[in-house]
């Protein structure tokens, strides 16, 4: 099977199996090949890896990974892409495909079955509707992982880059921060997908923090703080956190802690570090 990474190509597969996108499953085909040259790059794909794809459509990253590593693994919601993708990889021994809700999927058991527990990659042109879930789903059932390599819309990439201060900074910066390294390796415009997404996208790695950045008793605490506190961006810290029913601290007891850090009463979550917020969570324990 030629490469699908082309127009033509992608059009004659769609056109063989009268294949009707889904917009409810997130369907952008990547139809350039120097988009793909770049997020195998960018994955540092070798012979040794082994790679799970999230969503691999007609398969045109499948084809690229299978090129690269030793083994893929493909996960595909849309059962008619199924037939599609076992003509498409037929020439291919090193993949397997399998059609599941990434979402509803157990991970962690897969890949101790498959890969006997050893770190996997993670690399996909996300279906832009469940992109977090999946990456903190990733990361929150501590799937051995080196590294995540994805497109998604591009602020959302930015989003996980950005520092304190910043009007993008939120939950998922932190989240993403605390377990792994994140660099934007690529933006991408609309028009090396098709069909056409509204959005700009990007290309980012989330390579995994051999030891995490910050020491915290309570990793679900601080998480828990760290949701709440931009669940009510505008309001402060101490309000933010004395209306979450998880956190259940007095008034009293959040300004103490907060003095303790030398941080005034009326301080935002949007101006906490990770380590600040580590830290608040200690003191809260
Ligand atoms: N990898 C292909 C490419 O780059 O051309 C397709 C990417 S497309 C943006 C996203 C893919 O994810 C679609 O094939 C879609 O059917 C699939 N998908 C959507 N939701 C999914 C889910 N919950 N689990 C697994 N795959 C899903």
């Amino acid at each position: 099977m030629a490469t699908l990474a082309i127009p033509q190509n992608t059009i004659a597969v769609l056109q063989k199996y009268n294949f009707n996108f889904q917009k409810k499953y997130g369907q952008n085909f990547l139809i350039d090949p120097r988009v793909l040259d770049k997020i195998i790059c960018a994955a540092g794909i070798v012979k040794e890896d082994f790679v799970l794809e999230i969503g691999p459509g007609i398969g045109t990253m499948t084809q690229y990974l299978c090129e690269h590593a030793g083994s893929v693994a493909a996960v595909e919601i849309d059962r008619n892409l199924i037939p599609i993708l076992e003509d498409t990889l037929s020439a291919y021994d090193n993949v397997e495909i399998i059609q599941q809700d990434i979402l509803k999927m157990d991970i962690g058991c897969f890949v101790q079955e498959r890969n006997q527990g050893k770190p996997i990659k993670v690399v996909a042109n996300l279906p832009y509707y469940i992109t977090t879930p999946i990456i903190m789903g990733l990361f929150e059932s501590h799937v051995p992982l080196e590294s995540i390599t994805v497109m998604v819309q591009k602020e959302v990439a930015e989003r996980m880059q950005v520092g304190p201060g910043t009007k993008d900074y939120g939950a998922l910066s932190l989240a993403v921060q605390y377990y792994a390294e994140p660099e934007i390796v690529a933006n991408v415009p609309p028009n090396c997908f098709m069909p056409r997404p509204k959005v700009g996208s990007a290309v980012i790695r989330l390579t995994r923090h051999r030891e995490a950045p910050v020491r915290v008793a309570d990793e679900r605490q601080m998480f828990a703080i760290i949701r709440a506190s931009f669940n009510q961006r505008r309001k402060t810290l101490v309000n933010g956190l004395n209306n979450a029913p998880d956190i259940a601290r007095s008034k009293e007891e959040l300004v103490l802690a907060l003095e303790k850090m030398n941080l005034p009463a009326n301080v935002r979550g949007e101006t906490l570090s990770l380590e600040q917020f580590a830290k608040l969570s200690d003191l809260l324990q």
